[in-house]
């Protein structure tokens, strides 16, 4: 039987963004030998890069290869330099845009503590010992960073006045309850919802179509928690949680106080999906290490590259459904971590330090 062929948009951008990418690559390509498929990359411009070649952060041609693509897997964007540029050619536009074109709604960022890390995390190994494994099902494109009406008014008496409306239509919330829902699916089968209900109508609304959508899954058991204590619970007992369902807002919080568990900023992926899907009915998904450019380290072959290898995995298993070359994967990256194998970010003294492209070579070689 011929070998599925999969096509992904490869947008590496600026600063380490095209080091990570190429070791993301080299993984990506070792999980298709071993399990049977062809992957196929075009590289192109996003970000400050593309500003510089093309005068435009996402230029038509970039468009148009992820309107082509299966999947698109994205480095890092912005530096000093584009600093000054006005909103509309900084690189971070491209980003949005992105996010736009294919209504992002949901963004999955998974809280992996990796055990020989321990040490890395800032809490107590009596709260964290028994393991952290959640993930942060974020909404993307709603609430409080899109409301209307926003803005800053000057009231007849001098006043200024700044506005903003967090707001969420039953549909909006449902959409992504779901997709908190089938994820638990595949995991502990536990979701966490997380809201303001006690004061914003906003959240409660959210907490009843929260538990609307729960009635087509009742193999999932459900938590409600409001989104102050939510935050205090991560710290006391971040080994509970499966899967933590969020707004916009509440999801950007948590999800920077949660990735602090775990130690380093370049071993954290994410992947954001929406409506749109790709040539295989599964969602054309977006897939972006968490951490920046990084101008402090770009071109010195010191970045982490586990976080975009750890997107290679979220791309495997959410837009080619090819769960088994993404566990093998995450499964590689364990591998090394175990055998001690560190980049500079994670060492301990005494440790070796591998460098970029020697880390990714070393997960790649970890792939069966
Ligand atoms: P950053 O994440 O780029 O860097 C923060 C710190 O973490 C730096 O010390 C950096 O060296 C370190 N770091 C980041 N990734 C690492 C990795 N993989 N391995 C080892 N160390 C790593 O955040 P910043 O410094 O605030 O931002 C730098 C630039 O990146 C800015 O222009 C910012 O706008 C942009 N940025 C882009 C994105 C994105 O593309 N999604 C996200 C955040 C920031």
């Amino acid at each position: 039987m011929a070998q599925p062929t999969y096509h992904i948009a490869c947008l590496p951008g600026d600063g380490i963004g095209p080091e990570v990418t190429r070791g993301a690559v080299t993984v990506l390509q070792a999980a298709a030998a071993a399990y049977g498929f062809r992957l196929e990359f075009s590289e192109h411009l996003v970000g400050g890069a593309a500003y510089d070649a093309a005068g435009t952060p996402f230029p038509d041609e970039t468009r148009d290869a992820c309107d082509r693509a299966d999947a698109i897997l994205f480095g890092a964007v912005g530096g000093p330099r584009y600093e000054g540029l006005p909103w509309d050619l900084r690189p971070e536009a491209g980003l949005l845009a992105i996010r736009k074109r294919y209504d992002l709604y949901a963004n999955l960022r998974p809280i992996l503590l990796y055990p020989p890390l321990k040490d890395a995390s800032p809490l107590k190994n009596e709260i964290i010992g028994g393991g952290v494994d959640f993930i942060i099902v974020r909404e993307l494109v709603g609430g409080i960073y899109f409301g209307e009406p926003r803005g800053i008014e000057t009231l007849p008496d001098g006043t200024r006045r700044g506005v903003n409306t967090e707001v969420y239509t039953d549909a909006e919330i449902a959409r992504i309850a779901r997709m908190g829902f089938e994820i638990a699916r595949g995991r502990r089968r536990r979701l966490t919802s997380v809201d303001k209900g006690n004061v914003l109508e906003a959240g409660k609304l959210w907490r009843t179509v929260v538990d609307e959508v729960a009635r087509e899954f009742p193999d999932v058991e459900v938590e409600h928690l409001l989104a102050d204590n939510a935050a205090m619970q991560i710290l006391r007992r971040p080994g509970d949680f499966d899967v933590m369902l969020a707004s916009n807002l509440f999801g950007d919080f948590l999800s920077d106080e949660a990735a602090m568990l775990t130690g380093s900023i370049g071993l954290l992926p994410s992947a954001s999906l929406g409506a749109a899907r790709n040539r295989f009915g599964l969602p054309k998904g977006f897939y972006e290490p968490i951490h920046g450019s990084a101008p402090d380290i770009a071109g010195q072959d010191r970045a982490n590259p586990l976080a975009a290898i750890l997107c290679g995995a979220m791309l495997l298993r959410h837009s080619l459904g090819r769960e088994d070359a993404a566990r093998a994967v995450e499964q590689a990256v364990a591998a090394v971590l175990e055998e001690g194998l560190r980049t500079a970010d994670i060492t301990v003294p005494g440790t070796a330090v591998l460098g970029t492209a020697a880390m990714a070579r070393a997960v790649a070689d970890r792939v069966h």
